[in-house]
């Protein structure tokens, strides 16, 4: 094959490939709704470890791919990491504004050792603190602004986890949440259960995420569609 011809296929094959390696800076041009799903910590940042030694990082992002599993089929997925690094809060924020995604979920689980399930949108402290400059004032008003569809985002969650069989009581609150601060979108923060209350095999701990994913996944529709 003429060198010229085997560089051209390796610039193609490398377009083809590329954009999957790396999640950071990808944009998804597409008429689908985009759903950004947020892994919470990673890397050094292991979040909860659980008495049997699970790491809140590694389940989060276990339950974040199966979810995106079974979305994809009628959204655009992307995920803030789909490995083990630590990804400052700034740079999923980004992530999500740039693809201007129709919602961003961020995943984490609490240690209240209840059969809880917790959500937060983004709510400042008050008095919301000065803002230096005009850009900022614009960073940090988006997720107000969002505030009403964040709200119909959890009311979507509680319907369907509310009839979930582990699901004894469903939390909703507001709060001044770093990770959800600067969001362009609808923007919630869940934790759907307790990390302790995993059980140590592994087919037993991937049995129950597939149970939360298809509980995450339907939530979502019925936010989008109404189902
Ligand atoms: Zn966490």
């Amino acid at each position: 094959m003429p060198k010229e011809i085997v560089s051209a296929f390796v610039i193609l094959l490398s377009l083809l490939i590329l954009p999957n390696m790396g999640v950071g800076y990808q944009t998804i041009q597409t008429t689908q709704q985009m759903i950004v799903i947020d892994p919470g910590h990673g890397g050094t940042d292991t979040g909860l470890i659980s008495s049997s030694g699970l790491k809140e990082k590694n389940i989060a992002l276990k339950l974040a791919r199966k979810t995106g599993k079974l979305l994809e089929k009628r959204y655009n997925v992307l995920l803030t990491r789909n490995n083990d690094l630590h990804i400052p809060a700034r740079e999923r924020i980004f992530l999500a504004n740039k693809n201007t995604a129709d919602l961003f979920l961020s995943i984490h689980l609490h240690r209240s050792n209840q059969p809880f399930v917790f959500c937060y949108y983004f709510d400042p402290p008050a008095p919301y603190p000065k803002l230096a400059t005009a850009n900022d004032s614009t960073w940090k008003s988006h997720p107000l602004l969002h505030q009403p569809g964040s709200k119909q985002v959890i009311n979507s969650f509680f319907s369907i986890f509310s009839t979930h069989k582990k699901t004894h009581q469903f939390l909703s609150t507001g709060s001044p949440i770093l990770l959800l601060e600067g969001l362009t979108m609808p923007a919630i923060l869940i934790e759907p259960f307790c990390i302790s209350t995993l059980p140590q095999p592994p087919d037993e701990i991937d049995i129950i995420l597939d149970e939360y994913a298809v509980l995450i996944s339907k939530s979502i529709d019925h936010y989008f569609m109404g189902e």
